[in-house]
């Protein structure tokens, strides 16, 4: 995320040009997986930006996240200050999360998977294996450290 300077505690907040506010909601959208359409990562961001303040568990709709995103508020509304804020709560949540040691200490590998199984990033904890069958040459990652033979020879 860009342009955003840090204020002082105790200076009045300027609000955000709707442009701010539409990049930080799809800054956030991005860190969703990628399996989730629009319309569900409105609806998680609507539920995730209440929880960060007094609404709790009444989240803003889909709708409403798809307003403030498009800048298509009816009238000329704009999205209200407590969504606003929490919108910045989390892009700085986000922006300012240390990366856990194992991830640092992780490499980057290219993996086959069934759609919507691994989230580009996850961190795979298995080792991968060779099929136990003879002039197989798949390798795989079990989700058990007992399995012998790929999906291929054994789906089950
Ligand atoms: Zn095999």
């Amino acid at each position: 995320m860009t342009n955003t300077p840090k204020q002082p505690r105790g200076t009045p907040v300027e609000r955000i040009s709707e442009s701010q506010l539409r990049e930080m909601i799809s800054f956030i959208l991005e860190t969703y997986p990628d399996t989730m359409s629009l319309r569900k990562r409105f609806q998680r961001l609507g539920r995730d930006v209440a929880l960060t303040g007094k609404r709790g568990r009444n989240p803003w709709s889909p709708s409403y996240v798809g307003n403030a995103y498009y800048g298509k508020f009816a009238d000329g509304r704009k999205a209200s200050p407590e969504f606003v804020k929490g919108v910045e709560a989390i892009a700085a949540r986000i922006e300012g999360a240390p990366v856990p040691a194992f991830l640092l200490a992780s490499r980057k590998a290219s993996v086959r998977t069934w759609e919507g199984n691994i989230i580009d990033g996850s961190f795979v904890m298995g080792r991968s294996v060779l099929c136990a069958t003879p002039g197989c040459n798949a390798t795989f990652v079990g989700t058990v450290p007992w399995r012998k033979y790929c999906p291929g020879c054994r789906p089950h």
